[in-house]
């Protein structure tokens, strides 16, 4: 996983962001446009990519929200109803989670 930095006069700024690509443009994830994008240079300093966060240094809020969707797209109430089913059958609520994620997924993208 990359972040998004903005880096100044050899400090980071403490907030990092998570990227995604939109249209070959790799930005932070709490934009769609996305804006600001790898290399963009406002007068705040520079906008650079990391692979490793730099200590000190957190991920902004929206990108975590953003994030933890991406990575599992179901509400809560879909959770705990995969949760009841799994008490009384594991496999059948694993396939029926595999289902929703397809369900889910299909909306986010639709979006
Ligand atoms: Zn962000």
């Amino acid at each position: 996983m990359d972040y998004l930095v903005r880096f100044r006069q050899g400090n980071f700024h403490r907030v990092a962001h998570y990227v995604h690509e939109v249209n070959g443009v790799v930005g932070v994830l709490c934009s769609r446009k996305p804006k600001p994008a790898v290399g963009d240079q406002p007068q705040s300093g520079q906008w650079k990519l990391v692979s490793v966060l730099p200590p000190g240094v957190r991920i902004c809020l929206i990108c975590q929200k953003r994030k933890q969707k991406l990575d599992n797209p179901l509400p809560a109430r879909v959770e705990r109803e995969l949760e009841l089913l799994a008490r009384w059958d594991a496999r059948a609520a694993d396939l029926q989670r595999e289902k929703m994620l397809v369900i889910y997924r299909q909306k986010q993208s639709s979006r």
